[in-house]
């Protein structure tokens, strides 16, 4: 919306502007602010850049989605009523854009190709369901004369780009997101729905909707299995519990629990703002399943739906990292030092037991002692150069932190996940 208004405004349109006290925009305003931004297509689309066949033909008729005047009906003119149909219809907008021509994709950047992630228009979390599935993309740019162009390219090709931007900034649960959706049998479901709510939380958090009103209508028909409207609309979370309920086919909401914090104001307990995704957490395996459960009165935004835990057990948690005491054994780079010494305890004790029946008693305890104490003497000092690699360990973000922390800590280079990827 204010890239419309930006838009607008510099293409010499008069769009409402918000007040300093920051009121939001009433209905009348997004309206007309749609108007304007539908003149402003309509010019693009009348001098058209290079490749767009229709653009040639300027006597055409065009039917065009936009939010504002199509989410509700028509006829409608009370806020309330426009506001309650907007509501239920957003939970069908995954299917309403996956159905569309083209969509067209545009914020008041010059020059943006809008696939980079600064882009405000990749962040918004309305945009994953517009795009997710679109066939043709149009990239209306703003060139640098206030003019806007229109640029169309296929979907497929404007989210690998968008893609390949994820891969350069680390954002590997974005990756996944459009690896997904161009090649849907290299990411599993698991990691793609993981990775859907992660990122709609995020852009929720992003955009100061500390609410989460729509999250769950944002992501509905984008996972396997998707929600009737109107079961949807009982809170932002509860609505994301109820879809991942439906999908626990596909999904281990296990992954989820682990990665959230606990929330401030939600009525779901289990289910928060989740960690910042970092290289290597959006591969996170769970060890148990989870699934929500419907909340006690589905009819009631004050239920908590609540987390079963499928195939729990108890595991030892150790408070810090220790050392190895039978590195000797478990490292492939002492197999040599291994060898010899196991060679030379086992000759030490023959030599010392043929010693003893030959009666020098002295000479044989001697031998004895001096290989026993001198291999635990070795794994001593071999434990000193190795870590368990067994076991679980609690890494506190406060002392570990992000990989290079833990590269100090450790005194060795990591490689993270996906780091060799080239796209
Ligand atoms: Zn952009």
């Amino acid at each position: 919306m204010q890239s419309a208004v930006q838009l607008a405004a510099e293409s010499g349109f008069h769009p409402p502007v918000l007040s300093p006290e920051g009121r939001q925009y009433t209905i009348a305003d997004r309206q007309s602010i749609s108007k304007y931004f539908l003149m402003l297509y309509c010019s693009a689309a009348r001098h058209p850049a290079d490749g767009n066949p229709e653009g040639a033909n300027r006597d055409r008729t065009e039917y065009v989605w936009l939010d504002e005047f199509c989410l509700s009906h028509p006829e409608s003119t009370s806020e309330s009523e426009i506001e309650s149909q907007r509501s239920t219809e957003l939970g069908r907008l995954a299917n309403i854009f996956r159905n569309a021509t083209q969509v067209a994709v545009f914020c008041d950047r010059p020059g943006c190709r809008h696939t980079d992630l600064d882009c405000p228009w990749g962040n918004r979390i309305w945009t994953i369901p517009e795009i997710l599935h679109a066939e043709r993309v149009l990239r209306m740019t703003r060139e640098s004369t206030h003019a806007t162009r229109i640029y169309p390219t296929s979907g497929r090709a404007f989210r690998e780009e968008i893609q390949k931007s994820a891969a350069k900034l680390n954002q590997w649960h974005l990756y996944a997101i459009y690896q997904h959706s161009v090649n849907s049998g290299g990411v599993s479901w698991q990691t793609a729905i993981h990775s859907l709510v992660v990122e709609a939380i995020r852009r929720d958090e992003a955009g100061n909707f500390d609410d989460h009103k729509y999250l769950g209508k944002a992501l509905n028909g984008l996972l396997p299995r998707r929600a009737h409207v109107d079961d949807l609309g009982h809170g932002g979370w509860n609505d994301l519990a109820w879809l991942l309920e439906l999908n626990q086919g596909f999904y281990n909401a296990a992954s989820l629990a682990a990665l959230c914090s606990l929330p401030d104001k939600s009525s779901v307990s289990w289910l928060g703002k989740p960690i910042n995704p970092m290289p290597g957490n959006e591969r996170l395996e769970p060890i148990v399943t989870a699934l929500p459960v419907s909340p006690p009165n589905a009819n009631s935004s004050a239920g908590c739906p609540p987390l079963m835990i499928i195939g729990g057990e108890m595991i030892g948690l150790r408070p810090r990292l220790r050392r190895d005491w039978a590195g000797l054994y478990n490292n492939p780079d002492m197999i040599r030092a291994r060898v010899i010494a196991g060679g030379t305890l086992a000759l030490g004790v023959l030599l010392s037991f043929v010693l003893l029946v030959t009666g020098q008693i002295f000479p044989a305890i001697g031998i004895f002692f001096s290989v026993t104490v001198g291999h635990v003497l070795l794994e001593l000092v071999v434990s000193t150069m190795f870590l368990e690699r067994k076991g679980w360990i609690f890494l506190p973000d406060a002392e570990w932190g992000d990989l290079n922390t833990i590269e100090q800590l450790l005194g060795q280079e990591l490689k993270p996940w996906g780091m060799n990827v080239k796209s």
